[in-house]
């Protein structure tokens, strides 16, 4: 997996969050890979072998979690 580097990560984040409800860079998650409260703009985006991107945890590489790996803060 190799890191890019995205210049505007909310319009990234329009475009690529698999979820409807669009997520804003200053929200809060828990990643439920690592534990941590997380926020959204800290996130990373790593492309695989096959050229698919994934919006991972801000402590990637070290956590393996992905945007599917949030869940709302306090739950
Ligand atoms: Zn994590």
């Amino acid at each position: 997996m190799t890191e890019i580097k995205i210049g505007d990560k909310q319009k990234y984040l329009l475009e690529n969050y698999p979820f409807a409800e669009p997520l804003k860079l200053t929200d809060k998650k828990k990643c439920i890979h690592c534990g941590e409260i997380i926020t959204v703009g800290d996130f990373k985006v790593f492309k695989d072998a096959f050229g698919d991107e994934y919006i991972c945890c801000p402590n990637a590489p070290d956590c393996d979690g992905t945007v599917i790996d949030w869940i709302p803060v306090g739950e």
